[in-house]
C-alpha cells in the first residue's frame, strides 16, 4: 500500500482556521495523492474541541512546540487565556489518528501554533514569526512522522518516491 499522508484540513479547503477561513493549497501533487486515497485530513484544534471561529493563539515568549510538550512554554490565545492543555490534547488526537492510518508523513500548514513546521509566531500577537514548530508538529516528529510545510511539497514527493512499498 502507498504510504498515507496526514494533511491539515484547512489546506484541503475546509474552513476550520481560527478566523473561519480555509487556506486551500492548489497542487497537482495533492490532487494526485487524494485520487490515490492517501490523504488523511485532520485539524488538531478542532479535534481538541475548539469552536470555529476562535481567538487566535500563539506559543508564548518565542518558544516552540517542543518546549510546550516539555513543559517549558505555554500557549495563550489573544484574550490571554491559557490554552496549553487543549493544544496538547489536539496534538495527541491528531497523532492517534495518524498512527491508526500508519501515516509516516504529514503535510501541515506553516506558521500555526499547532501545525507550523518551519516558523511560528512569537507570542506577541504582533505578526512576528521565528524559526520553530507547532505543538502537533513537535509531537509528530517525536513519534517518527516526517512533517513537511506546503513550500516543501516537492521534497515530500521525493521522499514518497523513495519510500519502500510494502
Ligand atoms: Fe489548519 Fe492546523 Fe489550524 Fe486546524 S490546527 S486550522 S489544520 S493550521
Amino acid at each position: 500500500l502507498p504510504p498515507k499522508i496526514l494533511v491539515s484540513a484547512c489546506l484541503l479547503g475546509r474552513p476550520v482556521r481560527y478566523d473561519g477561513s480555509a487556506k486551500t493549497l492548489t497542487s497537482a501533487l495533492l490532487d494526485h495523492w487524494q485520487n490515490e486515497g492517501r490523504i488523511i485530513p485532520a485539524c488538531p484544534e478542532q479535534m481538541a474541541g475548539f469552536s470555529t471561529p476562535r481567538p487566535a493563539a500563539e506559543i508564548a515568549d518565542h518558544f516552540s512546540g517542543d518546549d510546550v510538550l516539555a513543559g517549558r512554554a505555554r500557549v495563550h490565545d489573544v484574550t490571554g487565556e491559557d490554552v496549553t492543555a487543549d493544544f496538547i490534547t489536539g496534538a495527541q488526537q491528531a497523532l492517534a489518528l495518524a498512527q491508526s492510518h500508519d501515516c509516516r508523513f504529514a503535510l501541515l500548514i506553516d506558521g500555526s501554533p499547532s501545525c507550523g513546521s518551519l516558523m511560528v509566531y512569537d507570542g506577541s500577537f504582533t505578526g512576528h514569526k521565528h524559526t520553530g514548530m507547532g505543538v502537533t508538529t513537535a509531537l509528530f516528529r517525536q513519534n517518527g512522522i516526517a512533517v513537511f510545510a506546503p513550500a516543501e511539497i516537492h521534497d515530500l514527493h521525493e521522499r514518497l518516491c523513495r519510500f519502500p512499498l510494502r
